[in-house]
């Protein structure tokens, strides 16, 4: 046991981790209750693009808030009494969009995006599941106006990162995508942005290749966790998995982790749904299409086309709200030909976010052997790979070429634990 470590979460994050983990020789064991990528992992929209480093908190937010006080938009979504119930998160949230956060938002973020692809091409040759990835770009088409604003703050971190893209009129937009209808004015793709086509199969399949190669997939839940110098002891409800260092990887589970040992995160989910739809006559997509101005992404997938829905900011048990998706539909059917939702159920995931939107790579502040990899808000997709090698790294000692510091836990993570009085201290 001299070199074992548990990892809780078997999403993008839980799943690279153990693998980078594994790859530097440790023993490594894989928990989840519910099995590889079954939660947020499994329905996102399988964008991986360099230039998502942009956090939903940016300028663009700060400058519209008027705009969002009806509550009526696709894009933003919130139950005020969540927001009540949670306005430390939501203050610092608002905060962390004033143009000087957010520019080191953007350029932590871009350490991490910017390495993704390279990342994930590792993974799937080592799995062999490269026929997931199309290097097609992601486009965003705008139905009025001259498209992308050239005077933005986005725009201004595209420049200085250098991130490809181009700017198309609506021929070109027209002549790129031929199944969308032609109400479009122009588009913005980002050349160098690539997606998968069912990112639950392509983490599965990092997974399987995970046991293949030695490691342990445990199919359980954890429900409290023994940590002591010494040896970590995770607890289900029948067993007990013992190493000497922990990794909690559970995305927008990962405060109630943390808090089995004594420690409250300041963690809030921005919930998304997905549905599934047929486009009339077989015709498909070339590659995802983001309509900014109504607010839905469509990815073509294996399973059909993907719509997924903007930002919903409640608590991740709520009810699911469907009202975005009903919202956008009578929009998605003026920009395809929109066919039958296919049997899958609306889905519904939990995008989890700190209030700067960076995540959170590191060690716990009070714990010298549990580790922390969460907080991947809309990018924990395509950053799940490059975090495992980060965090891995980080747990075997050696050297790392991405600066850490922007992502280090003691930002949002608190011991909970009550000091001892100092008269105590003495007996
Ligand atoms: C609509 C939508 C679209 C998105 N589109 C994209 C995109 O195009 N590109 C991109 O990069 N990202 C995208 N994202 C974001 C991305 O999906 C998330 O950032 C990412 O999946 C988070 O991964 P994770 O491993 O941290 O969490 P998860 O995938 O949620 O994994 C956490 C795991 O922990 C397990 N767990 C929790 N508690 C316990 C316990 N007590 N015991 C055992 N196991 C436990 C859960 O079962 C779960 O499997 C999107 C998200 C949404 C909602």
């Amino acid at each position: 046991m001299s070199k074992s470590i548990s990892v809780i979460g078997a999403g993008s994050v839980g799943i690279s981790s153990a693998i980078h983990l594994q790859q530097r020789g440790w023993d490594v064991t894989l928990i989840d209750r519910k099995g590889p990528a079954r939660e947020t992992s499994y329905g996102n929209a399988g964008i991986i693009n360099e230039g998502s480093m942009v956090a939903l908190n940016s300028p663009a937010m700060h400058k519209s808030l008027a705009s969002y006080l009806k509550n009526d938009k696709p894009q933003l979504r919130y139950n005020l009494k969540h927001i009540a119930r949670h306005l430390p998160w939501a203050l610092q949230f608002l905060q962390n969009s004033k143009t000087r956060q957010s520019a080191n938002t953007a350029q932590a973020l871009h350490s991490l995006t910017s390495r993704s692809l390279a990342e994930h091409k590792a993974f799937m040759q080592r799995a062999g599941n490269s026929h997931r990835l199309s290097e097609v770009g992601w486009l965003r088409a705008y139905r009025t106006g001259k498209g992308f604003d050239e005077e933005t703050f986005e725009a201004q971190q595209f420049e200085r990162f250098n991130i490809g893209r181009q700017k198309l009129n609506a021929n070109e937009l027209r002549d790129l995508e031929p199944s969308l209808k032609h109400i479009y004015s122009a588009g913005f793709l980002f050349t160098g942005a690539a997606s998968v086509n069912n990112p639950g199969e392509l983490l599965k399949e990092y997974a399987q290749q995970f046991v293949s190669d030695g490691g342990t997939l445990v199919n359980a839940e954890i429900k409290s966790i023994d940590a002591s110098e010494s040896r970590i002891v995770c607890r289900t409800d029948g067993d007990a998995i013992t190493s000497n260092k922990l990794l909690v990887a559970a995305g927008p589970w990962s405060d109630n982790i943390l808090e089995m040992m004594d420690y409250s995160v300041t963690l809030c989910v921005e919930r998304g749904y997905h549905a599934h739809y047929y486009l009339k006559n077989g015709a498909s997509l070339g590659r995802s299409v983001y309509d900014v101005q109504k607010g839905f992404i469509m990815s073509p997938m294996e399973m059909g086309v993907r719509i997924t829905t903007g930002v919903d900011l409640d608590h991740r048990d709520a009810p699911a709200n469907h009202s975005q998706l009903n919202q956008v539909l009578p929009s998605i059917k003026e920009a395809v030909d929109l066919g039958e939702r296919t049997d899958d159920p609306i889905w519904q995931g939990n995008r989890p976010t700190l209030p700067d939107s960076k995540p959170a790579i590191g060690k716990a502040p009070n714990h010298s052997n549990v580790w922390v990899a969460f907080g991947h808000q809309h990018i924990g997709l395509m950053t799940g790979p490059i975090t495992g090698r980060i965090i891995s790294e980080m747990i075997s000692g050696e050297p790392c070429d991405v600066d850490v510091k922007p992502f280090e836990p003691s930002r949002y993570i608190r011991s909970t634990k009550r000091r001892k009085p100092v008269w105590a201290m003495s007996n």
